[in-house]
């Protein structure tokens, strides 16, 4: 799948950093943004997933997230999420660094991760930025902040919002000191998540995607998996583990 040059690069690779996007989790039963399912395909994730959508027609977008919300409690983390926790533990220096808000990665076992985007799951208050600790579960619209009065918001984060500065900067530590990068089920439109994989390029990394489409980092990979995130990330695995084999022979 992979060429020789980046086989012998990945085997090499010290400091490995993995960039997911929703396409890690599309093999776990949830739609990622370009292909939603039905009730919403009409609308556009980026016209309800933002602040004035939300303050506008709360209830609707609240609903928004209470399906996405109860899709993601049904399901579960899929194989390649798996492998990378094992994948974690088989680099010197490993960084996950993700986009996703399902909780995935964590749910499998992935220590060393930045959560980007937050949490679908948690709430907090649209004004005082409280975290909201009673369940939300079943209800179909936003309750009311009991410090303030405002609306109660999912606790992710929306377009036109600032990623947490510390969570940004401790991405930018790993990618910038990365040797290998490997960039799987995002459509590396998203910003400024997508400019890590530009900071990684600057930066010397060696890139491979994985995701059975194009994306926007087409140009810039040094080579690419075109096959679906579990595929993918138990080929790397396998590489890994036969190399530790031939090691100890
Ligand atoms: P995206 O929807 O823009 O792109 C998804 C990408 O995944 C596409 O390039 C597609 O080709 C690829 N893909 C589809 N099936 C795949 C598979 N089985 N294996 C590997 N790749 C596959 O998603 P994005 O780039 O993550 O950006 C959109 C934003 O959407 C992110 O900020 C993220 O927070 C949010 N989002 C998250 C979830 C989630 O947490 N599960 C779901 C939907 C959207
Ligand atoms: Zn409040």
């Amino acid at each position: 799948m992979l060429s020789e040059l980046s086989i012998s690069k990945w085997l090499k690779a010290e400091k490995v950093v993995v960039f997911t996007g929703a396409g890690i989790s599309a093999e776990s039963g949830i739609p990622t943004f370009r292909d939603q399912g039905g009730l919403w395909d009409q609308y556009r994730p980026e016209e309800l997933a933002n602040e004035e959508a939300f303050r506008s027609r709360p209830d609707f977008v609240w609903q928004w997230y209470q399906w996405r919300r109860s899709l993601i409690r049904q399901a579960e983390p899929n194989e390649a999420h798996i492998a990378l926790v094992e994948m974690e533990h088989m680099k010197p220096e490993f960084t996950l660094i993700s986009q996703n808000v399902d909780g995935f990665h964590k749910l499998a076992g992935s220590q060393k991760l930045l959560e980007l985007h937050g949490n679908i799951q948690l709430d907090k208050c649209i004004d005082c930025q409280q975290p909201y600790e009673q369940s939300t579960e079943g209800l179909e619209e936003p309750p009311l902040c009991r410090e303030c009065g405002g609306l109660i918001r999912p606790g992710v984060v929306w377009f036109g919002e600032n990623l947490s500065p510390k969570v940004m900067a401790l991405s930018a530590q790993a990618v910038s000191n990365c040797d290998f990068f490997i960039t799987i089920g995002t459509s590396a439109i998203v910003q400024p998540a997508a400019s890590l994989i530009y900071m990684a390029k600057q930066n010397g990394a060696y890139i491979i995607e994985i995701n059975p489409n194009i994306s926007a980092a087409e140009d810039i990979v040094d080579d690419f998996i075109r096959d679906t995130a579990t595929v993918g990330t138990s080929y790397l695995l396998e590489l890994l583990e036969d190399n530790s084999l031939d090691r100890h022979i």
